[in-house]
């Protein structure tokens, strides 16, 4: 690609790209007649368009990049395992050392009651194996019965069959009959959005108090799981309120199903911890990974499970007909191996917790006194800015709702840099190598991106 892209000029790919290329979550037609930006190059936090434009990348690519582009040192990882061994499986009774390496690795730095874990290819791939992992184990405990798995109304666990059913995305799940069977959902806890005239506080408890009551109705015997992403990330990093999660905690405590925190995002750093479920003081019985595990250098994805679960998956016997070829990949695993090495070496999560997370968060915060921002918020490296028409009036959205949002991504990328539009949120979540220098450049991009969509806003009559 590098040989196509120095050769070609950027009009002459975009056309390949319109003729041959379907892109995830986008409107093709439409995007074939804008053309696609051209990225050609990335390092550190900087990526690089085939016209020669650099870029501030504040999504870390798509939240997963937490060293940053261009490290030689996984490149190096990843060639030498490729001479090594390139490929061979981890079924039929066969292990390799990338693989057996990489699950110690995982062991130690997850929570001390989970020991054990189950590869695959992504995040979605892992949600897959949630799904069918927590039917068997209680099947294998003796309760069949249980089986429904409740999710949460705008909750994001992937984009396959399994993954979409347990997310809550309302225009996912129109395409293609979904959910599945067996999977219920209950509000989030988006207080900006749906507190009404409750306090944060009492919305987080009245929110939590959803799972409760679809325990009881649908029969604590029936329910198998419930899953959550510590911080909901591609629903527009939707903090909880500081209640939500003891309240959520005390019911789990209480009920005998269990608790699948996706990890996807938030794991690996993004909130000043390990896992995001440490940063709530969670306790999940399995938790999904992927992103940050490689830094997105290569796929891979797995599930943590817990000594709980592996009572009933493994103490108990029998064959757990699942898998994936490229479960434990040995490059995939000596990319992670060679990530979560920088990560350590460099004390990253430290960096998030005391360091760069505050200084981002004090700056970002700030933008909350912008006219066009009604709430900046930001937990470790990952926050949100609500764009409303009328600053200091929540309920008060824009008519044509997700257009200002488009507006202003679009600008930021003019602006030079990538921050993600959900609705009329706008959303970063930079890599975690992020320097001082670096945030200021990002909220000084920031800044200037919501003048310049006040201003078309109100050019328009919009505000
Ligand atoms: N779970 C969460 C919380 C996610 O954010 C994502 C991806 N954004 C997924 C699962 C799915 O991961 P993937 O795209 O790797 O399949």
């Amino acid at each position: 690609m590098s040989a196509v892209s120095n050769i070609y000029p950027t009009a002459a790919l975009q056309a390949l790209d319109a003729a041959h290329h379907i892109h995830p979550f986008s409107d093709t037609k439409a995007l074939n007649e804008e053309g696609s930006r051209i990225i050609t190059h990335a390092d550190g936090i900087w990526l690089t368009d085939s016209n020669g434009n650099r870029i501030l990348d504040g999504m870390a690519g798509l939240w997963c990049v937490q060293v940053g582009h261009g490290r030689e040192e996984i490149a190096e990882a990843v060639n030498k395992q490729m001479s090594e061994l390139s490929y061979y499986n981890t079924f039929f009774k066969t292990s390799h050392p990338p693989a057996i390496a990489l699950s110690e690795k995982l062991a130690e730095l997850a929570p001390s009651h989970m020991n054990r874990v189950f590869y695959c290819s992504s995040g979605s791939e892992a949600n897959d194996t949630v799904f069918r992992m927590v039917r068997h184990y209680w099947d294998q405990m003796g309760k069949p019965d249980k089986k429904v798995i409740i999710g949460r109304w705008n909750g994001y666990h992937g984009s396959t069959v399994a993954g979409t059913s347990l997310g809550g995305m309302k225009g996912m799940h129109e395409q293609g009959d979904l959910p599945v069977p067996g999977v219920r959902h209950i509000d989030q806890p988006y207080w900006y959005g749906e507190g009404e005239d409750m306090s944060p506080e009492e919305f987080g408890v009245h929110v939590a108090r959803k799972l409760e009551e679809a325990i009881d109705q649908i029969g604590e015997d029936k329910v198998a799981a419930f899953i959550a992403e510590p911080i909901q990330g591609a629903g527009g990093v939707i903090i909880p309120p500081e209640t939500y999660w003891p309240e959520m905690k005390r019911i789990l405590d209480e009920r005998d199903i269990l608790f699948v925190a996706d990890e996807v995002i938030c794991g690996f750093g993004r909130l000043g911890k390990w896992f995001g479920s440490e940063f709530y003081g969670l306790e999940p019985d399995l938790m999904p990974i992927a992103k940050g595990l490689t830094s997105g250098y290569l796929p891979m994805g797995g599930v943590l499970v817990s000594d709980r679960v592996c009572e009933g998956l493994i103490d108990k016997g029998g064959d757990f007909n699942h898998g994936y070829t490229y479960s434990g990949h040995p490059v995939c695993a000596a990319a992670a191996l060679a990530n979560l090495e920088i990560m350590q070496r460099e004390k990253l999560v430290e960096r998030v917790a005391d360091d760069i997370g505050p200084y981002l968060q004090n700056r970002w915060r700030a933008l909350g006194d912008h006219p066009l921002v009604g709430e900046a918020r930001m937990e470790g490296l990952m926050g949100a800015l609500e764009l409303v028409p009328k600053k200091g009036e929540r309920k008060t959205k824009f008519a044509d709702g997700g257009s200002a949002g488009t507006l202003c991504r679009d600008l930021s990328f003019q602006n030079g840099m990538v921050m993600r539009a959900v609705g009329d949120s706008m959303i970063i979540s930079p890599p975690l190598v992020l320097s001082h220098d670096e945030a200021d450049q990002l909220i000084a991009i920031a800044s200037k991106t919501l003048d310049d969509t006040y201003a078309e806003l109100k050019k328009d009559g919009k505000l």
